[in-house]
């Protein structure tokens, strides 16, 4: 299929717009949330061209589903099998999909390809839990037998430098090693699989069961989803980081807000956003029910894959004319640093309104908020007040490579410091061992993970109860500036306190 490059301008067959980022939501507000209603989509007749070229106007989502189901033209609804580029699994879904293909596909059943199967050890790893320990056992035993080309083992838990295979948090290890490309279908036993979109492919989190065929046969049944595009213009103000944009957007259209449906982002503050910012945006789609999130590429994602994928990649973008469901309007320039309050990551208020909120700790880490810039934006914060923190504040690199990234980089405008020196000065804990750990509560032994109900402001990406660990445990999301800002507070902090 040819691939048109051009940004799409606002579209003909948009079924209704929304315009947002003129009065954003204010903590108070925050219970009565503004819903907006989606309508189901207008069926237009698609046609595919009879001279064989693709004529019917699609989205760049729809586009990569029909190069997949080797189809000329694909509508939202159409339920179709889809050929998979990569299919990504790790220590706490591997093992039961892997139960699934040997019991479906017969114990000496072979994968479909080696070499586009990635497993990812991440979220249970430096625990003392036998249980957990035995699931990457088990992953190891199966990557062995079936001479998986891609798997980022751990053997040695005592230090994981000694690892040079490990990696860590899979949806970041998946980027920084080559496995997301543009134009491709990549599926994941997690539902922050989403994260990939960021690269302008499909990537979506599937269940143990799909895991198990799909290690089989290579393929998946996908019903193809609507596309809601969110355009967001406008400069961003230098306090504001994509997590801020992304809990705009979930405030405003809820948790069930895009459900079954794709996210494509746009606009000029959306180009202005490095890969890793873009791939905040797309981690949280799922926090608003979306089945994938994605970012048209450019020469911003064709710089980041430079070096790291030797295959070959087909990018595609949405055509002039293609079908949205729903257009949202954000000016970025207006916004605000917001939080999502317990216990839900639609629960958004300003971050300068919730000053009353005293806090016991900060973690800083995940796929979502414990990237390289994402500990550079905290440390500039650190950096420019200057000061102690005021409550424990926990780091957790995602992976090997930001581990490192802390330890090396300088922070611009700090006479060649590094991160980690200035999270030393500033009084936080040493940056721990790469992984998913307290993201998800975890095993009790579980670095900084919420043994007793503390309240946590945190660069994660889900705040319910017990997410954290104790089931009383209350958590508030925010960018690692707000994080930072709330840090050397005690209370939630609006970062302009420090960085203005
Ligand atoms: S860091 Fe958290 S959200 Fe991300 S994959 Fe790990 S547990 Fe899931």
């Amino acid at each position: 299929m040819a691939s048109s490059a051009f940004a799409p301008p606002s579209s003909s067959l948009i079924s209704h717009k929304h315009d947002f980022g003129l009065s954003p939501a204010k903590c108070k507000r925050s219970h009565s949330r503004r819903i907006v209603s989606v309508m189901a989509p207008q069926q237009t007749q698609r046609t595919p061209a009879s001279t064989g070229s693709v004529k019917t106007a699609m989205t760049l989502t729809e586009k990569i589903l029909a190069r997949a189901s080797e189809k000329p033209a694909l509508m939202p609804g159409e339920n179709v099998w889809v050929n998979v580029d990569i299919l990504m699994t790790h220590d706490v879904c591997g093992p039961g999909s892997i139960g699934i293909f040997k019991r479906e596909f017969g114990q000496n059943a072979k994968v479909w390809d080696r070499e586009k199967v990635v497993i990812i050890p991440d979220h249970y790893i430096f625990t003392a839990d036998e249980r957990a320990n035995r699931n990457v056992d088990i992953l190891r035993d199966f990557c062995k037998e079936q001479d998986i080309k891609y798997f980022y083992d751990i053997t040695d838990l005592s230090n994981f430098k000694v690892n040079p295979d490990y990696k860590g948090v899979c949806h970041v290890a998946l980027a920084q090693e080559g496995h997301c490309r543009p134009g491709e279908v990549l599926l994941g036993t997690d539902s922050h699989t989403c994260t990939a979109g960021a690269f302008g492919q499909f990537a979506t989190g599937i269940g143990n069961t799909d895991a198990g065929f799909v290690l089989g046969a290579g393929k998946i049944l996908l019903k193809v989803p609507p596309t809601l595009r969110f355009v967001l213009d406008g400069e961003m103000p230098d306090y504001l980081l994509a997590k801020d944009l992304i809990l705009q957007i979930i405030g405003e259209i809820s948790v069930s807000g895009a459900t079954y449906k794709a996210m494509e982002f746009v606009g000029s503050t959306v180009e202005g956003l490095n890969m890793e910012e873009r791939m905040t945006l797309c981690n949280m789609v799922v926090e608003a029910g979306g089945k994938n999130g994605v970012v048209p590429p450019d020469s911003t994602t064709y710089k980041y894959l430079e070096g790291k994928t030797s295959l070959s990649y087909e990018p595609v973008y949405s055509d002039q004319t293609a079908r949205f469901l729903s257009e949202y309007r954000f000016d970025v320039s207006k916004l605000e640093p917001l939080v999502a309050k317990p216990h839900s990551p639609d629960n958004r208020a300003l971050a300068r309104e919730c000053k009353d909120v005293k806090i016991d700790r900060v973690y800083i880490g995940s796929c979502t908020g414990g990237k390289t810039e994402d500990f550079l934006a905290a440390a500039k914060v650190f950096l420019a007040s200057g000061k102690k923190v005021k409550v424990p504040t926990f780091l957790v690199p995602a992976t090997q490579k930001v581990w490192m990234d802390i330890y090396t980089m300088e922070v611009p405008g700090s006479g060649g410091k590094t991160c980690s020196q200035i999270f030393e000065e500033a009084g936080c804990d040493t940056p721990a061992s790469p992984s998913c750990g307290a993201c998800l509560g975890g095993p009790r032994d579980t670095y900084a993970r919420m043994n007793e109900p503390k309240v946590c402001v945190s660069t994660t990406n889900r705040n319910f109860p017990g997410r954290m660990g104790h089931k009383e445990g209350q958590i508030y999301l925010a960018s690692p500036y707000t994080a930072a800002a709330s840090a050397l507070t005690g209370y939630v902090t609006d970062p302009r306190e420090f960085l203005h």
